[in-house]
């Protein structure tokens, strides 16, 4: 069977890091888990046994077919030949019920993949996720405000899931080895908008003006957005620095200005 580049297969050989993914997702005994990308079954095998349900979604032609027969004789099992950025998450998942996503990304897509899970979280049908990418993106999605690698990605990750970052994997520990490292991230799902006191479409597009231009600094990029001065100047909070960039403020003094600002638009 041919590997497909284009479909970002790089897979995972060392054993032990197979392993530690498939544990890091803990007890799934009673469990529907959705794995992202099975390829050639690394995961696969190791949480098929494990889990209540496990239904892979696998886009490669070939691949989807080959694994369907493999675990033809294991109900709990289901793979479905589809692109995961196309899947019905919520008809997956029983009524009533969530789910933990598991999965060694493929890199082309990344942030897609990880915008339908904060998407499918804020409808209440995700838990829990392990899932791998390049070494880069999963420092972003970590990052704490303040450093260098703090973005809208990593603002976005962390008002809908609270990040954790488990190990970092080598080339060698897939095949073909890809030309960047991979680290593994637990996401645990627990949307933060009723908290922070904001509407989760409003603060969503706020935060996508906030960080539109890295150079600029937030007053600048919310005048860029639309904004007037006067309405900047009525709501800004006295603790956020008029100079600040949108990198160096925490997710709570980011609310602030959004609830300040809706105020003083509405009046
Ligand atoms: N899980 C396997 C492993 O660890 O060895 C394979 C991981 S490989 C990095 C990524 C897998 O995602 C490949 O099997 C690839 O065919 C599959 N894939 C690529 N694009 C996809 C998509 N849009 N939807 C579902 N699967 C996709």
């Amino acid at each position: 069977m041919k590997r497909k580049p284009k479909l970002g297969q790089n897979f995972l050989v060392d054993d032990r890091a197979r392993h530690a993914i498939a544990d890091a997702l803990g007890d799934v005994t009673r469990r529907t888990v959705i794995e992202i990308g099975p390829g050639r079954g690394a995961i696969t095998d190791i949480l098929a046994p494990r889990c209540g349900r496990l239904i892979a979604l696998e886009l490669d032609r070939e691949l989807a077919p080959a694994l369907a027969l493999r675990f033809r004789d294991q109900p709990r099992v289901q793979i479905v030949e589809t692109d995961v950025l196309k899947a019905d998450f919520a008809a997956i998942i029983p009524p009533g019920e969530t789910a933990d996503v598991i999965g060694n990304l493929p890199y082309y897509i990344t942030s897609d993949i990880l915008l339908k899970l904060f998407a499918a979280a804020s409808a209440g049908l995700l838990s829990r996720a392990v899932v791998m990418m390049q070494r880069e993106v999963a420092d972003r999605v970590s990052a704490s405000p303040g450093v260098r690698d703090y973005g809208l990605l990593s603002a976005t990750a962390q008002i809908h899931a609270q990040v954790e970052q488990l190990f970092t994997l080598p080339p060698s520990a897939f095949s073909p080895p890809p030309e960047v490292y991979s680290s593994v991230l637990r996401l645990h799902f627990r949307p933060r908008f009723s908290e922070l006191g904001v509407d989760p479409t409003g603060f969503d597009a706020f935060l996508r003006q906030s960080f539109a231009q890295k150079r600029k600094t937030l007053e600048n990029n919310l005048r860029a957005a639309g904004y007037s001065s006067v309405q900047l100047i009525a709501a800004w909070p006295a603790r956020i620095p008029r100079q600040a960039r949108a990198e160096s403020l925490g997710l709570e003094a980011m609310a602030e200005l959004y609830r300040s600002l809706a105020v003083s638009v509405s009046h």
